[in-house]
């Protein structure tokens, strides 16, 4: 299949592995970050660490948008979908996070009506075809899936639909990186920008990384021979003393992004002043809510929610694995108490949470300490 079986070649990935021990430098150890969780799966899906030298250690990232919803929101959630009356929609993975009282799955069981949908689009299908009912869709994602929400929200004030509201929870991927390059915990030497981001915002916003902070970044797609290609191009770029963006993945990402979504996310949302994520605590500017122009819209204005902070639980360290401080396996819960089927993170419950990546693909943790295949 064309842009994926010559992707995932594995003559050529051993090709570009050995250009990449050309441009390392022996006994410098190098820390490179994948921000996207959709990288984190593809690496571990692939075995692209493995073809890496030992020096090249991969860093992941906080760009997992089910990992990163706090505590607190989940049961804004829940007690919404408790509400009589009330269809809550949301994404399927997000019905397994754990909020202070159990998941939306568990107040399904309870009885409350939440459905699964594949978009918002959807869910405003439901709000037409229930008119009797009032529909909210929990909106999660970074800037990959926020036009999607963006224009749901247009179509429903076109049709008029009165029954039809959202719970938004959309976050940006600029405010976190700033958080995580100001941590004293981290020593990162560049990054492989998130690629489904990028598509909207292009690469232009990360230009901030290698100007104030002197890290390389390369805007990769989610193909083994991308994550390779990526890597090499950030250290060559090491190398030669060079510090940029580039985008590896031209074949998707426009450098200026994607202006029709842009334009439909700017109608629609603003930035609020500060959103708490999890395991990271409260960032500035790092999401987003429903504009005044839609506020009857908005979910958290048409009920009311209980707006509590709940801490994480003590057993997780979502955080230290989301600010790439920890490797999952490193987590005391990892595969015991916290597994797919019973998870105490979030970063368990997504496919693309970095705990998730390390269990399905087998990097557990053996008797002396370390992960194995
Ligand atoms: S193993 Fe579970 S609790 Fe520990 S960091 Fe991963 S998701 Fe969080």
């Amino acid at each position: 299949m064309r842009f994926v079986d010559e992707f995932r070649d594995g003559a050529l990935g051993r090709k570009v592995a050995a250009q990449i021990l050309g441009v390392v430098e022996p006994g410098r150890h190098y820390k490179v970050m994948e921000v996207c969780g959709g990288h984190t799966h593809s690496i571990y899906r692939y075995g692209v660490d493995d073809l890496l030298p030992e020096n090249v250690e991969l860093v992941h990232g906080p760009g997992c948008p089910v990992c990163v919803i706090p505590m607190g929101r989940v049961d804004d959630g829940i007690a919404i979908a408790r509400e009589p009356g009330v269809i809550f929609t949301c994404f399927g993975d997000m019905l397994r996070v754990p909020g202070s009282a159990g998941t939306l799955l568990d107040a399904k069981a309870q009885g409350a009506d939440v459905r699964m949908v594949y978009s918002p689009l959807d869910a405003l299908r439901i709000a037409r075809a229930e008119p009797d009912r009032e529909v909210v869709f929990f909106a999660i994602g970074f800037e990959t899936t926020a036009p999607s929400t963006a224009l749901t929200l247009m179509r429903a004030r076109a049709e008029g639909l009165r029954n039809f509201s959202c719970m938004c929870n959309h976050v940006t991927i600029v405010p976190p990186l700033r958080a995580l390059l100001d941590s004293p915990d981290l020593r990162l030497d560049g990054f492989i920008g998130p690629g489904h981001v990028s598509t909207v915002v292009g690469a232009r916003p990360f230009e901030f990384i290698p100007a104030d902070y002197g890290r390389p970044v390369v805007i990769a797609g989610f193909e083994p021979l991308d994550i390779l290609q990526a890597i090499h191009m950030i250290l060559a770029q090491l190398a030669a003393d060079r510090c940029e963006v580039e985008n590896q993945y031209t074949r998707v990402v426009p450098y200026d992004g994607n202006p029709a979504a842009l334009r439909a996310m700017a109608e629609v949302f603003e930035l609020r002043p500060h959103f708490e994520w999890r395991g990271l605590g409260f960032i500035s500017q790092s999401a987003l809510r429903l504009a005044d122009a839609y506020a009857d819209l908005d979910a958290e204005r048409r009920f009311a929610v209980p707006g509590v902070r709940v801490a994480d639980p003590k057993a997780c360290q979502c955080g230290e694995v989301l600010k790439g401080v920890i490797k999952p396996w490193e987590c005391k819960v990892f595969g015991t108490a916290c597994t797919p089927e019973h998870a105490i993170g979030t970063c368990m419950v997504s496919p693309e949470g970095a705990c998730a990546a390390y269990y399905n693909y087998g990097r557990f943790v053996t008797s002396s300490g370390g992960p194995s295949l």
